[in-house]
């Protein structure tokens, strides 16, 4: 039987695609080039910020967790962030979330968590299926695989950033050229320091060294030779690779010891090349994750943005196959492009931001880091505002008032209201004190009680976790035009 989608890629973004189009009820396939089991045995994504955490949460797995819950239990929570490197740190201890910090775990347990899930939910994942090819007719899509044609009503290209799926849908992927090339190790350390640090000098460049769970560092920075660089130049650095001993080099050079390193566990580079997809869907064709975005991995965020458009995509694509989809979800205001790339424009801007403040190795970027310090640790808020931003709380969709943003934290019977969201339902969050929407419940629609709010009587809130509208008062025919507004029944 032919799937309904095709999801091209099983990297992090893909997987958490495909989980939550399975969770949607939805028939999945997915293309993989690679062989089954761990793509590397360490490396890329280290941090798991907040928002991912809240949106994984709607995974929920055979053994009764959640997607979250089992990296919970694999990562090491850290509650405070760096911005740009700088050595004063953003505080995410007090962020109004379930939770409130950075999970360090690395990409491969990320993807095996997503693997596992997969597999034991029965989703079909073909392994060593490398697409060559993608064309769309009126009623659906042909996805080709070696000498294999497989047939679906859409496909999303999940397959990075030099994605075919992309290419063969026409779709241009412009930006600015990389002119930096730092250097990324995943190490052993006889003689780490002791807590996260951020270490700078304007002469020999700036390294950062983190903790990582299974008693590794992460260990990344660069020197005033890594900028500045020609395309060439950095594709010539990026092909040359780092060696271990190229690696004691630098660390010796920036930070006068090698930390005891015993053990070079993964290394690579970086470059802050920054590209968008100039769309995100072409017919049946959607994109998402580095095939949409690639920007230089500052703050850690490239995982988090791609799940972040998994989990904007799969309830609008659930609802388009079923035929509840309003238009202003399919090609409107609150369509998959509109409003995801409008965050990957501002996540270009806040990486690029970044690498400007890493990279200025002069007298003049010393004063910049310095005013930025003062900021982030002034009264002015400077702080809380990078810290929601880079823990993806800010996230908000076009809308009025607080429509469009993402709903607090609300508990049901003790539990949050991110782990009842389900990618198939919308939910609404009754306030009232006697229950005013309980009679609005249905199949795509459930109604939870909550605490009684001062901003609202009603929230009805979008299956990614985004308000859909805010009622007022207790007036059930305004929750149900809104109803109405969103779910096509
Ligand atoms: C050094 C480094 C550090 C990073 N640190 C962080 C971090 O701390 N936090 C963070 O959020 N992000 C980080 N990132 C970014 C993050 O790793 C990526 O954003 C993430 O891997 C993107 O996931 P994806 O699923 O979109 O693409 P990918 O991970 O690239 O996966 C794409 C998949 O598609 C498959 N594929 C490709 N072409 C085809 C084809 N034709 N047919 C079938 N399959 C195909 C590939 O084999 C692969 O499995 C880092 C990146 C780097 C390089």
């Amino acid at each position: 039987m032919n799937p309904e989608v095709i999801v091209v890629g099983a990297g992090p973004v893909g997987m958490t695609a495909a989980a939550l189009l399975d969770a949607a009820g939805l028939a999945v396939r997915v293309l993989e080039r690679g062989p089954a089991g761990p793509r590397q045995a360490q490396g890329k994504a280290t941090t798991i910020h907040p928002r991912t955490l809240e949106l994984l949460d709607a995974i929920r797995m055979d053994t009764g967790h959640t997607v979250t819950d089992e990296l919970l239990a694999l990562g090491r929570p850290t509650g405070r962030v760096h911005f740009a490197v700088l050595p004063e740190l953003l505080d995410y201890r007090e962020l109004p979330t379930p939770y409130p910090f950075v999970l360090m775990l690395g990409q491969h347990r990320t993807e095996a968590v997503l693997a596992g899930h997969l597999s034991a939910h029965g989703v079909d994942v073909r392994y060593t299926h490398e697409v060559t090819a993608v064309e769309q007719h009126a009623d659906g899509v042909r996805v080709h695989a070696g000498a294999r044609v497989h047939e679906a009503r859409y496909v999303l290209g999940a397959d990075g950033a030099r994605s075919v799926v992309r290419g063969c849908a026409g779709i241009e992927y412009p930006g600015t050229l990389p002119s930096l090339c730092g250097f990324v190790a995943d190490v052993r350390l006889a003689d780490p320091p002791p807590e996260v640090l951020h270490h700078w000098t304007h002469e020999s460049g700036w390294i950062s060294v983190t903790p990582l769970p299974d008693g590794l560092h992460r260990v990344f920075g660069a020197r005033p030779g890594d900028t500045g660089l020609s395309p060439e130049q950095v594709r010539a650095r990026q092909s040359e690779g780092l060696t271990e001993h190229g690696l004691r080099e630098i660390l010796h050079s920036i930070a006068g010891t090698d930390f005891g390193l015993r053990e070079v566990v993964w290394k690579s580079t970086a470059n802050d090349g920054t590209r968008r997809a100039e769309r995100y869907r072409s017919g049946r064709v959607f994109l998402a994750g580095d095939a949409a975005h690639i920007h230089l991995p500052a703050g850690g965020q490239g995982l988090n943005a791609g799940i972040q458009d998994a989990a904007n995509l799969a309830w609008k694509l659930a609802a388009e196959l079923g035929g509840r989809a309003p238009a202003a979800i399919t090609e409107g205001e609150h369509d998959y492009h509109s409003e995801r790339a409008r965050q990957s424009a501002q996540l270009a801007r806040n990486t690029l931001a970044q690498s400007g403040l890493m990279t200025t190795f002069t007298p003049a970027g010393s004063a910049l880091r310095e005013l930025f310090t003062d900021l982030i640790t002034g009264p002015g808020g400077t702080g809380e505002t990078l810290a929601f931003w880079l823990a993806g709380l800010d996230v908000r969709y076009p809308g009025t008032a607080t429509t469009g943003e993402r709903v607090p934290d609300l508990r049901v019977d003790g539990e949050s209201v991110f782990r009842l969201l389900r990618p198939d339902r919308f939910l609404i969050a009754d306030a009232t004190p006697a229950g005013a929407f309980a009679g609005l419940g249905g199949q795509h629609l459930d109604v939870y009680r909550v605490p009684s709010s001062n901003t609202f009587a009603g929230l009805l809130i979008r299956p990614d976790g985004h308000i859909a509208r805010a009622v007022p008062e207790a007036d059930v025919s305004a929750m149900v035009v809104a109803v109405r507004d969103w779910l096509v029944v």
